[in-house]
């Protein structure tokens, strides 16, 4: 088989199973609205939980700290792309969440890459939630460590896992609230099961920093519970983009010593770290845009109780209604899309088969009114 061959078969294959996935171009955006082939929607496909992509203290941060410290860090942190800047957001950051240091990366995908790349040895083994996200299971399948899948939010299958005999170190990994489902993590239990077996957890919390617990500070916080390797990302919540690794001092000095991920790629720009400080201290005082979030989750989820569709065991801002097959899910897309609602359908293999699903998110930005109008086309399209 050629090249061309190999990718025009991947190609036909997507078709086949309504999996083809498109982009659309995006003319203009708000965290409530979007305009998109000169139509304007009601936006409910976001991360931007609390509309901070837009907030002026977060744009001027990143125009202040361009025209201060250029628009590049000019380098890897380890030659001369570590500034001031992002020296005050690690500090600021460690010091928020309770943790010794804290090391920025690039994306949430690179310090997940980067964790379990570097963590992960020859008869270590890795025991993720089966829903984990794609850069934490990708990383592991590609370790030399064995990864193991738990049952998803199940601390005694987790046990069972535990309970088999290893030579080397062990990792769970999870998240705090899950992307595609919207639950929480029993992170008090995980974290007992993990202690007892002399392992290290990591939890991703990129749904839950900014949005739960005391001052914002996560589903850890909120939860009680501090993970010897929590990663923070700044794309959602934030509204910025990039992420952090929160841990104690000689795990940040063993990742500086030798996580390819920090030293063979150009530090974030200083001028998004400045802009990362301003959107720490919206979030830090953010209590008010919180609430909001909260109303917001609960007016949808009352009105959403009577559908056809299964609402999923989320009380988060991911509020996912589960269609099933991919057809019915992008149909379903259409037709709200038609009533002036832009809701992604997510789709195989994102999701596990036959649970295509809408991932509609709602945000602090959305007025009552808006989610009435999702709701009514919901309504309207259950028949
Ligand atoms: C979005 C996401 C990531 C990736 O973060 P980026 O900063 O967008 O690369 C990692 N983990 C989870 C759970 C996510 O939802």
């Amino acid at each position: 088989m050629s090249w061309q061959q190999r990718l025009q078969q991947g190609l036909a294959q997507r078709r086949a199973v309504d999996g083809w996935r498109q982009r659309r171009v995006i003319d203009q955006q708000s965290t409530r609205t979007l305009q998109s082939g000169g139509r304007r929607y009601l936006h409910f496909s976001s991360n931007d939980y609390l509309g901070l992509t837009r907030h002026p203290a977060v744009i001027a941060g990143w125009q202040q700290g361009a025209a201060l410290a250029g628009a590049g860090a000019g380098a890897s942190g380890h030659v001369t792309g570590y500034h001031q800047q992002h020296a005050d957001l690690e500090a600021q950051l460690a010091d928020w969440l309770g943790y010794d240091r804290a090391l920025l990366f690039i994306s949430g995908f690179a310090a997940n890459q980067a964790v379990i790349h570097l963590l992960g040895e020859k008869n270590d083994r890795i025991l993720a939630d089966k829903l984990s996200h794609a850069s934490l299971l990708d990383a592991a399948s590609h370790s030399p460590a064995q990864l193991r899948r738990f049952s998803h939010n199940d601390p005694e299958n987790l046990a069972l896992r535990l309970a088999s005999p290893c030579e080397g170190e062990t990792l769970v990994v999870t998240e705090g609230i899950f992307s595609m489902d919207g639950d929480s993590a029993p992170l008090a239990a995980v974290a007992q099961q993990t202690q007892q077996a002399h392992g290290w957890l990591l939890v991703d919390d990129a749904h839950g920093i900014g949005v739960v617990g005391d001052q914002g500070r996560g589903s850890c916080w909120q939860q009680g519970v501090k993970p010897e390797l929590l990663v923070v990302t700044f794309g959602k919540a934030f509204g910025v983009s990039g992420a952090a690794l929160l841990c104690d001092a000689d795990t940040a000095d063993y990742f500086l010593q030798f996580s390819r991920h920090l030293i063979y790629s150009t530090a974030m720009p200083a001028a998004q770290a400045v802009a990362l400080q301003a959107a720490l201290k919206v979030i830090q005082q953010g209590d008010a845009l919180r609430q909001q979030l909260q109303h917001n989750i609960q007016h949808f989820r009352c009105g959403a109780a009577s559908l056809p569709w299964q609402l999923m065991n989320s009380t988060s801002a991911i509020q996912p209604l589960l269609v099933g097959e991919n057809s019915d899910a992008m149909a379903l897309s259409t037709r709200l899309a038609e009533a002036g609602c832009w809701v992604s359908a997510i789709r195989p293999p994102t999701v596990p088969p036959g649970t295509a699903r809408l991932r509609i998110t709602l945000t602090a930005a959305h007025r009552p009114e808006d989610i009435d109008v999702l709701l009514e086309a919901l309504h309207d399209a259950a028949g």
